[in-house]
């Protein structure tokens, strides 16, 4: 059983119940009538990324099977129940984060039975993957994607040519598993990125328009559409994430705004306890450029704080 099993030319769209899961998995699917790829777009697999989510919905109102070939299967929200809650990047029943169960177990908690299911269900028969993922709940981010690079050349390069695509100035080579369902969707051999765009759990109106042009891009590379949208820049390939996290709690001050180009050795910023006295700096172990950072300004030890590309 496949989400990909709809006969041509038409439209569905269903809340599709999980077993072993109270909610049920907003979801579209539309074939064409003309023979095309698989594609599989997920959002909120992460509660709060809201701009991934809207993007989502709004591509789901707008494909039709007479404007696409192939079919293209479109998981609004990955994770209903946390989407309800406002519990920040975690599963409310386990509290666990789905990102990093994958691929599940049948008989495990309930986040391991729902990545279980989008494995067999959604993965199954895909050909290709978009993963729209945005800053959550106090994460702020610059757009970047993340192509694979944890299998063969043919993998990686299809990843690649996905990622080249999107509308941001970086683009990070993914060569760990994670378990997340982009990780083990390059294990399944599916071609696949993991966009991110918009940050701080917020939306606007203009991050879903360029998210959305973006998508449709790839879909016309895949010759999934016809149309096709100017792109104003290629990203730049960074080879290698550095992340720090907080070793005490405090509050956090960063050095700089998320994009900001840091030297090997300066300050990504300051915790500091109530009375301004300075717990931790972290430093730069490389020339950087910050990806995302903790935006909050509560932060307790073992908080992520920063993630910053070598360039
Ligand atoms: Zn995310």
């Amino acid at each position: 059983m496949s989400v990909f099993d709809i006969g041509r030319g038409t439209k569905r769209q269903n809340l599709i119940p999980v077993q072993g899961f109270e909610a049920s998995l907003p979801v579209t699917v539309v074939r064409g009538t003309e023979d095309g790829p698989n594609v599989l777009i997920t959002a909120g697999i992460h509660n709060q990324e809201y701009v991934g989510i809207e993007t989502a919905n709004r591509l789901a109102q707008e494909l039709e099977p007479s404007s696409i070939r192939g079919c293209v299967a479109i998981v609004h929200v990955c994770n209903p129940t946390g989407f309800f809650s406002f519990a920040p990047d975690v599963v409310p029943e386990d509290g666990k984060n789905l990102n990093r169960v994958f691929p599940g177990r049948n008989d495990g908690s309930v986040s391991e039975q729902l990545a279980h299911n989008l494995m067999n269900y959604y993965f199954n028969e895909a050909s290709c993957f978009i993963d729209l993922h945005s800053g959550g709940y106090c994460e702020e981010l610059i757009p970047h994607v993340y192509f694979q690079a944890m299998g063969d050349r043919y993998l990686e390069n299809a990843s690649k040519r996905m990622a080249q695509l999107v509308d941001a100035d970086y683009m990070v080579r993914a060569k760990e598993y994670t378990g997340s369902s982009f990780s083990f969707a390059a294990k399944l051999g599916i071609p696949g990125v993991l966009l991110e765009r918009g940050g701080m759990a917020a939306w606007s109106e203009n991050d879903v328009l360029t998210y959305l042009s973006d998508v449709r891009r790839i879909l016309h590379r895949l010759n999934v559409i016809s149309r096709s949208e100017p792109q104003r820049k290629v990203p730049e390939t960074i080879e290698r994430v550095d992340y720090y996290s907080a070793d005490s709690d405090g509050c956090w001050y960063p050095a700089s705004a998320v994009g900001s180009l840091i030297k090997k050795g300066m300050p990504l910023g300051s915790i500091r306890d109530f009375f301004g006295r300075e717990l931790m700096c972290p430093k730069a172990a490389a020339d950087c450029v910050v990806l995302y950072q903790a935006g909050s300004l509560a932060i307790r030890r073992g908080d992520f704080l920063a993630a910053c590309g070598d360039i």
